[in-house]
């Protein structure tokens, strides 16, 4: 039942001001809404975050557009002059026994990796209603290469290392990645860009009209929200970790998924329909991290000075790196886990005036965990959190060409590890992801998205945030702008407001509930439609990292 507009302006609390929350709040003022906004954390941004490390800005969070075509992040980024850069293809691998890989024989592996993930996207595309779902991606592509070139040779087990790169894609071992809906990893056409300059001014931009118009409640951390039973019902109440409970017509939460998963039994008055709890539980959430390791010079470019305008270092080296999992490492906690690869972009690639002397390393599963662990205890750049990052980051980058152990320019000056994992309001984690065991993948997601109806019957609850985001965006940024985007038209609506817009605005709208509607339709119908306009952008060429 439509929920009468009784003269008053709606109110509305949004719970969080990550790029959901802030987008959301964005457009429902600009409906007329009063808007109120309680982020638990003294910032904005949420999972977009930047810090200082070794002198240079860095993105702790967020730091690709995954899909260029269509994607609202590009336009922010072109609006507010971010600079980004649009990798070259190529990596070089570094081996399980600490060999560097010749270029062709990096290529080679490289381009037989994401050859089969193609067909891996194809395979879960067409085939995900017969898939068994314990039957994993790892499960897929050792089958495909061991038919192709024997269970034991070489280039078989070379793959398979190479694949256990899929963790910093999704942030949650490749053996746990469901094939059955593998398909869900597929993201937007076009490129996948680096955000060279940070997500800094993209955040400032999207944040500005929230800033301004509505009521942003830093540091106030909601704990309860007490929805109605049916649409007669009274106002919804927000109660705060002080004790303070504020009353709204509807509320949307933006909450990380960990932080449902955790939350969801004590934090919602009645309890979520059973049907949407199953779902917070059935959608798993990763676990990235990020290392940045800045030096006095990027000495793995060598010694000759980069070109005159300095826009291409002189290197051989690519700007990615993959170590396989090091049987040369000598922390002891390395020999018990398989997920000690790690991806390093080297950020001396990125263009003027960007570029620094550092080393971005991705890394995820036990291996970010053990990490994070042992850092607990000290300060980010104090002597022993440096002491404890360079023992675990040398024995990689001493792999590098140029080093040498006496030379100062291969001493790290600064160390900088992100610890989502430990934080409770990133729900102790990076974003959602796709595990084996998952039944009903695409069900869930829609059963969050849709809030099991709460919102449109008018109990006043909706959910938003990257994990209930179009398919073709699930985990990323623009997954979070777009369904913060939707909940808050779908509000707005409720109301009879209109949301006073620019036409290119209106133009993106219709274009994700077109990408939404066709969800509808069986995977393969999708196949031939939607997919025919998305890509595997969030993978194409072994190159975006993250979300
Ligand atoms: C390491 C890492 C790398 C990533 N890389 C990429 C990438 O390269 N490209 C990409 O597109 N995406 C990437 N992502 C994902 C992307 O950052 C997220 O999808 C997106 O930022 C999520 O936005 P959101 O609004 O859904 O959630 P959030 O940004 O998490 O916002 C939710 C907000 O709610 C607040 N909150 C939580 N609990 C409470 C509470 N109880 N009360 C009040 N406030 C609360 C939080 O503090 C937060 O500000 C990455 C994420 C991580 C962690």
């Amino acid at each position: 039942m439509e929920r009468v507009y009784d003269g008053r302006l709606p109110k509305v609390a949004i719970v969080g001001a990550g790029v959901s929350g802030l987008r959301s709040a964005d457009i429902l003022t600009r409906a007329g809404a009063q808007v109120t906004i309680f982020e638990a954390r003294d910032r904005i941004g949420g999972r977009v975050h930047q810090v200082e490390n070794g002198g240079h800005l860095v993105d702790a969070g967020s730091n690709w557009i995954h899909g260029t075509r269509g994607n609202p992040m590009s336009r922010l980024a072109e609006k507010t002059r971010t600079v980004i850069m649009e990798p070259e293809e190529g990596s070089v691998v570094i081996d399980v026994t600490g060999k560097k890989r010749t270029e062709k024989e990096s290529g080679e592996l490289d381009a037989e990796f994401w050859d089969t993930i193609v067909e891996a996207f194809k395979y879960s595309d067409e085939n995900s209603a017969t898939i068994d779902v314990e039957t994993s991606l790892f499960d897929y592509l050792s089958e495909v290469w061991s038919g192709k070139f024997g269970g034991d040779s070489g280039r078989t087990q070379d793959l398979k290392d190479d694949s256990r790169m899929w963790g910093q894609f999704v942030g949650s071992p490749i053996e746990r990645q469901s094939l059955k809906f593998f398909f869900l990893e597929e993201c937007l056409e076009g490129e996948n860009v680096f955000v060279a300059s940070t997500y800094q001014k993209i955040l400032h931009k999207v944040a500005r009209p929230a800033l301004m118009k509505a009521n942003v409640r830093l540091g106030h951390e909601v704990k309860h929200i007490q929805y109605r039973q049916s649409a007669e019902g009274s106002a919804v109440k927000v109660r705060l970790a002080d004790g303070a409970e504020h009353e709204f017509d509807e509320v949307i939460v933006t909450c990380p998924l960990g932080w449902l998963k955790r939350n969801k039994s004590s934090a919602f008055t009645p309890p979520l329909p059973p049907r949407l709890s199953s779902a917070i539980d059935n959608i798993g959430y990763g676990a990235l991290e990020k290392l940045y390791i800045t030096f006095p010079q990027p000495f793995w470019l060598g010694t000759s000075s980069p070109s005159a305008d300095n826009s291409q270092p002189s290197t051989d080296t690519p700007c990615f790196i993959r170590f396989y999992n090091p049987q040369y490492h000598p922390d002891p906690a390395s020999k018990l886990s398989t997920t000690w690869n790690q991806s390093v972009v080297s950020l001396a690639h990125l263009p003027p005036p960007t570029a620094q002397p550092t080393l971005l390393f991705y890394m995820h599963g036990d291996c970010g965990t053990y990490l994070t662990r042992l850092l607990a205890p000290h300060s980010p750049h104090s002597k022993p959190y440096n002491h404890l990052l360079q023992s675990f980051a040398e024995p990689f980058y001493s792999r590098l060409p140029n080093y040498s152990p006496t030379s100062k320019i291969c001493i790290p000056t600064s160390f900088y590890l992100t610890s989502w994992q430990t934080d409770p309001f990133a729900g102790h984690g990076s974003y959602c992801c796709f595990q084996t065991g998952l039944a009903e993948g695409d069900k869930d997601i829609e059963i969050m998205r849709s809030t099991a109806g709460l919102g449109d019957n008018g109990q006043g609850l909706w959910l938003a945030g990257e994990h209930t985001a179009p398919f073709v965006a699930l985990g990323t940024t623009t997954g979070a702008w777009w369904s913060g985007e939707g909940v808050a038209r779908r509000v707005a609506r409720r109301y009879g407001l209109v949301v006073d817009e620019e036409e290119e605005e209106m133009e993106e709208a219709e274009k994700v509930d077109e990408i939404v509607e066709n969800e509808g339709e069986s995977v393969g119908d999708r196949l031939e439609g939607e997919v025919s306009e998305v890509s595997i952008g969030k993978s194409m060429n072994g190159t975006a990292l993250g979300g």
